[in-house]
């Protein structure tokens, strides 16, 4: 196959410190330009906005976006709709319609839409798929909790609406659990808390149910100081298992469960890996159960307005 020449859009702090690098290693791909409004990259074109770049007669055959989410249904369905394939970064919409439109769209236009969940790429979490599957789970914890001064700094997109706030980490979370749990769990209560300077939740508590009757409770916080904490703890009738570092790292009982044989160094290698894959095979890969549970979350919760939190 030839290499794909791929237009990334939005030039920020993930698509430098993954797009990029993970582009630039897999020959299956030709990083051929950029989109950013600010940013340049150098040695490609770099256009101000996706519409110039998909204008400009440059060949392009795919293009990642890696704006944040309030833009993403815009620049997909241009680029869809101008014959490209599309990987699109997470959170994928700011609706759970706009997602199932895009894929309506790409199959439509027979061309790939790769609707990414990098922490389902993450080591853990095939290996721990693979053993809950053939065990009965009595409850699960989930602790996200993060210090968003030092991981969003400047971000304002952050906190507007349709910028999920504490849910950007956390949807990660929430991708990772509909991955591992062995059956359909569902929200049954929320608890939002909204710093009274944002519009977007600064934290969450949640309850889901699984269909047989486990309890799965969340709590995230972007206010988090100290250790950050990026865990899910599964109770199971053959015991414990801890998914930690944001599904990096999987321990079943005391024992540290290596990598699977032949998974690549980090997350977004497996998903340029993936995205070349499907594009050979001429198909999509969109799973939009994560973005649901967050939108159910929305529909179920309780809102507390807190105090102003300056970032
Ligand atoms: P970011 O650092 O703010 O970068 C996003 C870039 O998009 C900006 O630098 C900006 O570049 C461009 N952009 C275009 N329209 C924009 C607008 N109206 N407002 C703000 N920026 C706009 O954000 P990021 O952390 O890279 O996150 C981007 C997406 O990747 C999000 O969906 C996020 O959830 C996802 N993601 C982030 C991480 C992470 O660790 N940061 C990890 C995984 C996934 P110009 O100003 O040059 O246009």
């Amino acid at each position: 196959m030839k290499p794909v020449r791929v237009g990334l859009v939005g030039i920020g702090k993930i698509a430098r410190d993954q797009h990029i690098p993970a582009l630039r290693a897999n020959p299956a791909f030709v990083l051929a330009a950029c989109a950013s409004r600010n940013a340049k990259v150098d040695g490609i074109l770099n256009f101000p906005t996706i519409e110039d770049m998909l204008a400009a007669g440059q060949e392009i055959d795919a293009v990642a976006i890696c704006t944040p989410p309030q833009f993403h249904y815009e620049a997909a369905k241009l680029a869809l709709g101008k014959g490209k394939h599309v990987l699109l970064e997470k959170p994928p919409c700011t609706t759970t319609l706009q997602l199932a439109h895009l894929a309506e769209l790409a199959n439509a236009a027979k061309r790939t839409l790769f609707q990414t969940w990098h922490s389902q790429h993450a080591h853990g979490v095939a290996p721990a798929q693979r053993w809950l599957k053939r065990r009965k789970v009595r409850g699960v914890r989930v602790t996200w909790k993060e210090d968003v001064r030092q991981w969003h700094p400047g971000q304002t997109w952050i906190w507007q609406a349709g910028g999920f706030g504490i849910f950007d980490p956390g949807i990660n979370a929430i991708s990772i659990l509909s991955e591992i749990m062995p059956e359909p769990f569902f929200v049954e209560s929320a608890h939002l808390y909204v710093a009274s300077n944002h519009e977007a939740p600064i934290a969450a508590e949640m309850s889901f149910r699984t269909d047989s009757g486990a309890e799965i409770k969340a709590a995230f916080d972007f206010r988090h100081t100290g250790v950050q904490t990026w865990d899910i703890d599964v109770d199971t009738d053959a015991g414990a298992i801890r998914l930690s570092a944001g599904g990096g790292k999987l321990t079943i009982g005391d024992e540290l469960v290596p990598a699977d044989a032949g998974a690549l160094e980090n997350e977004y290698e497996s998903i340029y890996r993936h995205f070349a894959d499907l594009i050979e095979r001429g198909r999509c890969d969109v799973d939009a159960r994560p973005l649901q549970l967050v939108a159910d979350i929305f529909l179920l919760a309780k809102r507390s307005i807190v105090e102003p939190f300056e970032d």
